[in-house]
């Protein structure tokens, strides 16, 4: 089916390539993170507790693994996307199904007051879910659920409730995987997303900030990647997923309010926007 697959989907400005990051825990390292995000125009989220913060604001230069305070959570995270990573941080592959539900909602809640926003992301504490987890996961409004199961690769998720990172930042591929994500493309062109996910904590436990200070001088500031956060690149997909195609496919109408790119040939720069409420009729494809 056309409208499923992602074969014609364009990121924003009509980019065939997106970078995405997703860090978890809400720890004082993550304002460092922040820096260098904001210094390469790398864009992604952050995935917080409401129920696991510190009582009281940590010296963040004394203490960068430990949890941050509401109140800084409030105040630090504003410029960046976030999402729900489990109330009190639980296996919920080992809770009962109300419980996981009681978690998430909470969460939801609890974030979306702290940040007067709408949060419709999760990514799943220590990994750990079961089937009933996706289900309590969409009934609460959550688009995207992403998990610690690395693909290695940058196909977009046909179920975004089980959303496999490309890695870890540990993942001793990463290196390769940048240098493929990054190498021309020739034919045929299919999107790439590139999601890296880990914890800020483990730059000082590790000692190896200048890791991903690597990675984000290797992969930001290039006009041919996208840069979003996972909420928005998802939402943006699903989107691509709501265009209503012709029998012949040539005719496209957009039905959504988010301006859609798509591929326009095999190669990787030719696309076009159409418009939120538009129909385009394509010469061929
Ligand atoms: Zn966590």
């Amino acid at each position: 089916m056309f409208e499923t697959t992602y074969r014609f989907l364009r990121f924003p400005g009509g980019k065939a390539r997106a970078f995405t990051t997703s860090y978890d825990d809400g720890v004082g390292a993550d304002l460092r993170l922040m820096e260098l995000m904001r210094q390469y125009g790398i864009r992604g989220t952050f995935n917080l507790n409401y129920h696991v913060v510190s009582d009281e604001d940590i010296d963040v230069a004394e203490k960068p693994t430990y949890r941050l305070s509401r109140r800084q959570l409030a105040t630090y995270y504003q410029d960046f996307e976030i999402a729900i990573h489990g109330a009190t941080h639980p296996f919920y592959r080992d809770l009962p199904t109300a419980s996981a539900v009681y978690d998430i909602v909470r969460d939801r809640e609890g974030l979306e007051g702290m940040f007067g926003r709408i949060i419709r992301g999760h990514a799943f504490a220590n990994g750990s879910y079961k089937r009933e987890t996706l289900e309590a996961l969409r009934l609460s409004g959550i688009i995207y659920a992403r998990t610690v199961g690395s693909t290695g690769g940058f196909v977009l998720p046909e179920d975004f409730l089980e959303f496999h990172p490309t890695c870890h930042h540990r993942d001793p591929r990463l290196s390769s995987l940048l240098d493929t994500f990054l190498a021309p493309a020739r034919y045929a062109v299919y999107p790439r997303l590139f999601s890296l996910w880990g914890h800020a904590y483990e730059f000082e436990t590790d000692g190896n900030w200048s890791l991903i200070e690597e990675v984000f001088k290797r992969v930001g500031g290039r006009e041919e990647v996208y840069y979003g956060g996972m909420e928005e690149i998802v939402s943006y997909c699903l989107a691509y997923r709501q265009l209503v195609f012709s029998m012949d496919s040539k005719r496209i109408h957009n039905p959504t309010a988010t301006p859609i790119w798509i591929a326009t040939d095999r190669t990787e720069t030719e696309s076009i926007c159409i418009a939120p409420g538009e129909t385009v009729v394509m010469d061929e494809r």
